[in-house]
């Protein structure tokens, strides 16, 4: 990646050594006397970023007894939420705590696109 974080040399930036934003050289300079890193592309980047994907990561938190019970969290909530509603003839009276009070969010579940351990990630 760029050494002030502009962009990730990928897809259409694979084959820049210049950051097309701030001018910054991808990789380290190059010893010219050291023969195994004559190509530029043997260059060491000057920065770098790991990513982890978010699919194997959510399937982590399902691993342990303790992390299953946190992600009941949202299912929980849920529930509280239309109790409440069908309590009060569909009238929200507690205070707007989180998303699930959102009336977006209890909508889609009313409306059956919410299943009961899918998982919902904000951004
Ligand atoms: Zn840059």
């Amino acid at each position: 990646m760029c050494v002030n974080s502009c962009l990730g040399f990928t897809g259409p930036f694979t084959k820049l050594e210049v950051c097309p934003y701030c001018g910054e050289k991808r990789y380290e300079d190059v010893d010219v006397n050291d023969s195994s890193r004559r190509n530029r592309k043997d260059g060491k980047p000057r920065k770098q970023f790991c990513t982890i994907p978010i699919g194997p990561q959510l399937q982590a938190l399902w691993r342990s007894p303790r992390g299953a019970q946190s992600m009941s969290y949202r299912r929980k909530c849920t529930e509280r939420v239309l109790r409440e509603l069908q309590e009060n003839e569909g009238v929200k009276v507690s205070p707007y705590e989180d998303f699930f009070d959102g009336s977006e969010y209890i909508e889609k579940v009313i409306r059956g696109d919410v299943g009961e351990n899918d998982i919902f990630l904000v951004l």
